[in-house]
């Protein structure tokens, strides 16, 4: 079994609720268990700013799926959830991420793990040191020096929004 990070992000069609059913979907993937899930938070949509913020959570799953695999799997579940993509960082009904699979450095045409941003993105960050602590992402280091280094956090947990 791998231990995997997947990052969650929606902004359209109230994303609290797109964000459970992801959730469930990856409960019920095969030669797969959920091991956790971070809070939910808000946040400040990259890209176009004349979209709605986001709400991003990142959940730990242990998978006996292949990256290839399991990237097509996340796939079909953004398409089953109705994801139209309108534009480049743009706004979406669901967006899941292979953040890292194990400790496998990975570089083809369809997939880059560690993700190409996990190092520059406060909401990919933060909820991954929630869920665990003293993580080393592969090539990058500890998370929480990346943390220290972000520039910016408009990070907020959805309580408090
Ligand atoms: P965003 O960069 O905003 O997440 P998309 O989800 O539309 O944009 O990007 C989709 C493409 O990113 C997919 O075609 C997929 O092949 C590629 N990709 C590369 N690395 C990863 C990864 N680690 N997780 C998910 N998709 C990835
Ligand atoms: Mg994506």
């Amino acid at each position: 079994m791998a231990n995997v990070y997947i990052g969650l992000g929606s902004n359209l069609e109230d994303p609290l609720s797109q964000l459970q059913i992801a959730v469930e979907q990856l409960k019920s993937l095969p030669e797969t268990a959920l091991v956790g899930c971070s809070q939910f938070y808000g946040s400040k949509p990259l890209g176009p700013d004349d979209q709605p913020d986001f709400i991003n959570a990142v959940c730990q799953i242990e998978t006996q799926l292949s990256p290839p695999v399991l990237l097509s799997a996340l796939q079909q579940i953004e398409i089953d959830q109705g994801r139209i993509k309108k534009r480049h960082w743009g706004e979406r009904l669901i967006d899941l991420d292979i953040l890292l699979y194990a400790d496998k450095i990975i570089k083809t045409t369809d997939l880059t793990i560690p993700h190409a941003e996990i190092a520059l993105r406060d909401f990919v960050l933060i909820p991954l040191a929630e869920l665990s602590p003293g993580l080393v992402i592969p090539g990058l280091g500890s998370i929480e020096t990346l943390i220290l280094n972000l520039e910016t956090s408009y990070l907020k947990p959805l309580i408090h929004l």
